[in-house]
């Protein structure tokens, strides 16, 4: 796609954006965390791009969108580069658009903020928590990750027990996105329209500014307890989740055989131990303790936000979502891991079915979230990876007990999440990118359609 286009041409019609073009550091800029999955490992080892532009502003992004349709180049827009599915891997070369310089954090106005889409989500909390104001909800990757890469590549994390996902009305409030035309246009979505991009990979626009709602800020006890039986441990969190006098941010299980991987937490755990991550809000510590006592389990860890900050101690937050997975693979390079959705209300019934059969082969990893204003119990559980065959044959079982999968091992849009194509992001896309050159390969709908 890219073969004959001149790029130190292509560079110089950019001006006084900062380019690179040296090899190893627009391939080092064009890879993710998609080696979480052996499968991916596979298939995308020798993606690259050919050029990493880093615009300034909206208006060096409305420039380099130009200069790119005008030569028929791909651009793929990238943030902290931590998504786990190749989502910011450009699979036909060209432009690796990196944004992290429009980041911009306005001040919390009502509630609401206004942020360029590079910011950094730990920024932006260190930024907002002495005004009062915290996010609704970050991934466990909040050291790194950007607003704008979460939106467009992720989908919930700690604090999805209070607010759900981010595709729930009411957290994404207002996005502006740049076309990718001939002469491109800033649009001003609101509202659900938000939904054409959030977790589009990508695809079908550039995201430079976000409006999000955000919470009242809180502070936070970082708690690591432990069981010796992972279904009392599954059972406190369910409880603890429920419990709406508690407040929380996260609720998470993993049981001995992934907490076996928590190195920095070996200390405070014995052997054959479950442990449950916890953040509690100061007000809340007595009744959760109290809670955990009736429930078996003690505190294996109990830190305050300004104790993590002083010592370096790992965040409790940085055992859960996919650092569950990360901290195994730094012991063992032959596990992978599934996402999956647990049916409800019985949930812990299934998990504990799902956890006989399948024993050490699958060590359970449980996140405990909102839907629709129902508990319900998501699962990053590990799985010790032998063939791809096998691991099919795992998530083929799974869906058929009624677990639903968000395959992590395609980098495919519609096959890692909703298994079809999102009719409002495909009409979107017609309208923003209609060469099809933001993100290409991505969007399988597109695809089928541009080849028909
Ligand atoms: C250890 C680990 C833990 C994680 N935990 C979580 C978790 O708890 N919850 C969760 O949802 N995810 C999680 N992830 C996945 C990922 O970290 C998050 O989704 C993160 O928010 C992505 O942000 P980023 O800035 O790194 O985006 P990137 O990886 O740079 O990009 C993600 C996607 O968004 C696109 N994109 C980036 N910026 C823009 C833009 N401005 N406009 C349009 N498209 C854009 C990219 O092309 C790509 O498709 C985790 C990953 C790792 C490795």
């Amino acid at each position: 796609m890219t073969e004959t286009i001149d790029w130190a041409e292509f560079a110089a019609s950019l001006g006084a954006i900062p380019t690179e073009t040296d090899r190893a550091l627009v391939r080092q800029k064009s890879r993710d965390f998609y080696w979480y999955s052996p499968v991916l490992k596979q298939q995308l080892r020798g993606v690259s791009g050919d050029i990493v532009v880093a615009p300034r502003d909206e208006a060096d992004v409305i420039t380099v969108m130009r200069e790119c349709v005008r030569r028929s180049i791909p651009i793929t827009p990238r943030g902290g580069g931590t998504g786990n599915y190749g989502q910011a891997m450009p699979l036909h070369g060209g432009v690796v658009l990196d944004l992290i310089g429009l980041n911009t954090i306005h001040p919390v106005f009502d509630g609401v903020l206004r942020v360029g889409t590079g910011a950094k989500l730990g920024e932006i909390e260190a930024r907002c928590k002495p005004l009062g104001w915290e996010l609704r909800m970050f991934p466990s990757t909040r050291r790194t990750a950007t607003i704008g890469g979460f939106v467009a590549g992720g989908s919930g994390g700690i604090g999805s027990i209070n607010f759900g996902q981010m595709r729930e009305a009411g957290t994404l409030l207002g996005a502006r996105v740049v076309t990718m035309e001939a002469e491109p246009r800033v649009l001003q979505l609101r509202g659900a329209e938000v939904n054409r991009v959030h977790h589009a990979y990508g695809t079908n626009g550039i995201i430079v500014e976000l409006e999000i709602a955000m919470a009242p800020a809180q502070s936070w006890l970082d708690y690591a307890v432990a069981f010796r039986d992972f279904a009392d441990l599954a059972r406190f969190c369910d409880t603890i989740a429920r419990a709406d006098g508690i407040a929380k941010r996260l609720v998470t299980a993993v049981d001995a055989g992934g907490a076996a991987y928590f190195k920095p937490l070996q200390e405070a755990l014995t052997p054959g131990e479950s442990v449950g991550l916890f953040l509690i809000a100061t007000q809340s510590c007595k009744p959760f303790e109290d809670a955990l006592a009736r429930a078996g389990g003690r505190i294996a860890r109990k830190l305050t936000e300004a104790e993590v900050e002083a010592t370096g101690a790992v965040p409790a937050f940085e055992f859960t979502w996919n650092h569950t997975t990360l901290h195994a693979l730094k012991v063992d390079k032959e596990i992978t891991y599934l996402q999956s959705r647990f049916p409800g209300p019985d949930y812990l019934a299934s998990v504990a079915k799902a956890m006989a059969d399948y024993g050490d082969e699958v060590p359970m990893h449980l996140e405990f979230i909102r839907v629709d204003g129902e508990v319900a119990c998501a699962a990053l559980p590990l799985v010790r990876y032998t063939t791809e065959a096998r691991l099919r044959a795992i998530i083929a079982d799974f869906e058929s007990r009624g677990i639903t999968i968000f395959d992590p091992h395609t980098y495919v849009l519609e096959d890692g999440g909703m298994k079809t194509t999102d009719p409002e992001q495909l009409a979107f896309k017609r309208h923003a990118d209609p060469l099809g050159l933001l993100n290409p390969g991505k969007m399988r709908g597109w695809d089928e359609v541009s080849a028909a």
